[in-house]
C-alpha cells in the first residue's frame, strides 16, 4: 500500500489550558474543573474506541502519535495514561516511530516528565515562546523565562533526547536585541529542534483589541524582517537546518509527525476541534467541550439501545443531531492544490513524480503557468523533477501559495 492510503499519524487534542494566552485563537479553554476534564478523557476514549470500529483507513505500523492542545500536560499522569492505553487497545498506537507530547512550562515537574517517558513518549515540544519575562507577560503566558528553561532541563533529565522548543517573533515590546538574546539562550540548551513562528494577530483575540485601542504596539515591519533573517542565519550557524518555513532541526531530527501533514498523508485525529484527514475527506469535530462530552455519551447510548441498527447509522445519527463533526469531501482539484501548498512549505519541495503517481496528473502541465510565474519571479526553482521555494519564495510563502489556490 502507498503511504497516502493508510493513516500515517494519530493526533489527540486536549482543549484545556490553565489560562488563555492573549493571542490565542486555538480551541483551548481555561476554567474547566477537574470533573469536566475527567469526563472529557472518557468521551475521548469513546471516540477512539468507536472510530477504531468504523475503520476509515488502516493505521500504518509505526504511525506517529502527537498529543497537542491546548495543554495536554494539564491532564494528570493517570488521565494521559488512560488515553495512551485506549489508543493501544484500539490499534492507534502501534510502535510509533515518534510519540510527541506538547507541554507548557508551569504544568510539568520531574515526576510527571518521567512518567511521560515511561508511557512511551519519546519527544516533547515545550511552549517557551520567549526568554524575556516582559514579553511573556505581554503574551499572557503563565510562566517565566526561568520556569521555561527549567522545564527544558527537567525534560532532559527525565530522558527526553528529542526536545523541541516553540519560540515567537513579533511579540509586543520585543526588539531585535531581545529576540537575539532569546535565540542565544535557547541555543545554549543544545536542543535538536526549534520552531520559530511569527506572531499573528488573530481576529477576536484580546491582543487584537489591545492593539486596535493603541494600548499595545507590535514591532514594525523592518524589525520583524530583521528577526526573520536573523532566525535562519543564527540557527543554521548553530547546526539547526531550516526544513520548513518555521521549523529548524539537526539533520535527522525533523518532526516526523509534522512531516505527515506536509506530505499530505492521512492522519486520524481525536478530541475537540480535531480534524481527521483520509485523503479524500476531512472530518472536523465540534469545538464545544460540553457538546463533545454529551454527544459521545449519546453515541454510546444509541449503540446500546438500538442493537439491530447498523453501527454506521447510529454514529451518523448521533453526529447529525448535535453537529458532533462536519465532513468536507475533497475533490481531486482541491487535493492537488492542498498537496502542493503543504509540500512547498518544506525546503525539500514537491517531488513532481510522486505527485503524478498519486494524483495521475502531470503537475508540470497542470500548473504550467503558475510554476513558470514563480520561476520567473525567482520565488521557486526546479531541479530533477523537484519544485521548491527559494529563500525569497519562503519569505513571501503566502503569495507563492496563492498561485495554487
Ligand atoms: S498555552 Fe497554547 S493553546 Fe493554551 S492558550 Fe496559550 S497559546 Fe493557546
Amino acid at each position: 500500500m502507498e503511504r497516502w492510503e493508510v493513516f500515517q499519524g494519530v493526533y489527540v487534542h486536549t482543549p484545556f489550558c490553565l489560562q488563555k494566552c492573549l493571542y490565542c485563537d486555538f480551541p483551548s479553554y481555561s476554567g474547566f474543573p477537574e470533573e469536566v476534564r475527567q469526563q472529557y478523557v472518557e468521551a475521548l476514549c469513546r471516540e477512539i474506541e468507536i472510530r477504531s470500529r468504523q475503520r476509515d483507513l488502516p493505521v500504518a505500523e509505526g504511525a506517529t502519535v502527537y498529543f497537542g492542545g491546548g495543554t495536554p500536560t494539564v491532564l494528570s499522569e493517570e488521565q494521559i495514561g488512560q488515553i495512551v492505553g485506549c489508543l493501544k487497545r484500539n490499534g492507534f498506537w502501534k510502535k510509533p516511530a515518534e510519540a510527541t507530547i506538547e507541554a507548557n512550562p508551569g504544568t510539568v515537574n520531574p515526576e510527571k516528565l518521567k512518567t511521560l517517558r515511561e508511557l512511551g513518549f519519546d519527544r516533547i515540544s515545550i511552549g517557551v515562546q520567549s526568554l524575556q519575562d516582559k514579553e511573556l507577560r505581554a503574551l499572557g503566558r503563565i510562566h517565566t523565562a526561568e520556569q521555561a528553561l527549567r522545564a527544558v532541563e527537567e525534560a532532559k533529565q527525565a530522558g527526553f533526547q528529542r526536545i523541541n522548543a516553540d519560540l515567537m517573533s513579533g511579540i509586543p515590546c520585543q526588539t531585535v536585541e531581545s529576540f537575539c538574546n532569546t535565540l542565544d539562550a535557547m541555543l545554549r540548551m543544545n536542543l535538536s529542534h526549534l520552531s520559530v513562528y511569527s506572531l499573528i494577530l488573530e481576529e477576536g483575540t484580546p491582543l487584537e483589541r489591545l492593539v486596535e485601542k493603541g494600548n499595545v504596539s507590535l514591532p514594525d515591519e523592518e524589525t520583524s524582517y530583521s528577526m526573520y533573517e536573523m532566525t535562519r542565519s543564527r540557527l543554521e550557524q548553530a547546526g539547526l537546518k531550516r526544513y520548513e518555513i518555521s521549523n529548524y532541526a539537526v539533520p535527522g531530527e525533523e518532526s516526523l509527525h509534522n512531516k505527515v501533514y506536509w506530505h499530505y498523508e492521512p492522519y486520524a485525529a481525536f478530541g475537540v476541534g480535531a480534524c481527521t484527514f483520509t485523503g479524500n475527506e476531512r472530518r472536523t469535530n465540534t469545538i464545544d467541550v460540553r457538546e463533545y462530552i454529551n454527544a459521545w455519551s449519546a453515541v454510546i447510548v444509541a449503540l446500546q439501545s438500538k442493537e439491530s441498527a447498523t453501527f454506521e447509522k447510529n454514529i451518523s445519527a448521533a453526529g447529525s443531531d448535535c453537529t458532533l463533526w462536519e465532513t468536507e469531501t475533497l475533490d481531486r482539484k482541491t487535493q492537488i492544490s492542498e498537496a502542493m501548498i503543504m509540500a512547498l512549505r518544506m525546503t525539500e519541495g514537491v517531488d513532481l513524480n510522486i505527485m503524478q503517481r498519486r494524483f495521475g496528473a502531470d503537475i508540470s502541465k497542470y500548473y504550467e503557468r503558475e510554476i513558470q510565474m514563480l520561476l520567473d519571479k525567482k520565488m521557486a526553482e526546479r531541479e530533477a523533477g523537484v519544485l521548491r521555494l527559494t529563500p525569497y519564495g519562503m519569505r513571501y510563502g503566502n503569495r507563492a501559495f496563492e498561485a495554487f489556490v
